[in-house]
């Protein structure tokens, strides 16, 4: 897993509109301060689809569907978290540290390195019970 830390992730959220982003997939009109649309995620004859400018997420009252901006990339693209936040933040023009992605390897081969050691004994004692 990579590892985004919490107060980039909040950066990122307030640099962006989820308006500008669900535009791109859904054709939004003005109700009051929020935006009402077709659902994206269902056959939706009626508009049930909304998205709230002030809490900046969306709502569907049809198929219960609800997020905030980042929740609503990784339902259309069908992409984790991270992928989704990474979209977001390059939408955005907020920078991420690649750190932050560099971490993803070191975990793994951490674990890796632990396989290893496990397995390494594993054989070990498997040659003591049956050899000795
Ligand atoms: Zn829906």
């Amino acid at each position: 897993m990579a590892f985004i830390p919490e107060e980039v992730i909040q950066e990122i959220r307030q640099q962006t509109d989820i308006v500008d982003v669900i535009s791109q997939y859904v054709s939004l009109s003005k109700s009051g301060s929020n935006y009402i649309g077709s659902c994206p995620f269902h056959e939706d004859r009626n508009p049930s689809f909304s998205v709230h400018t002030e809490k900046q997420i969306f709502k569907c009252f049809s198929c219960n569907r609800g997020g905030n901006v980042f929740g609503f990339l990784q339902e259309i693209e069908g992409i984790g978290f991270v992928e989704a936040v990474k979209q977001v933040a390059e939408f955005s023009h907020v920078p991420l540290d690649s750190r932050y992605f560099e971490g993803q390897n070191q975990r793994q081969d951490r674990y890796q390195e632990l396989y290893r050691i496990h397995q390494e004994a594993n054989d070990f004692y498997h040659y003591y019970l049956t050899k000795t």
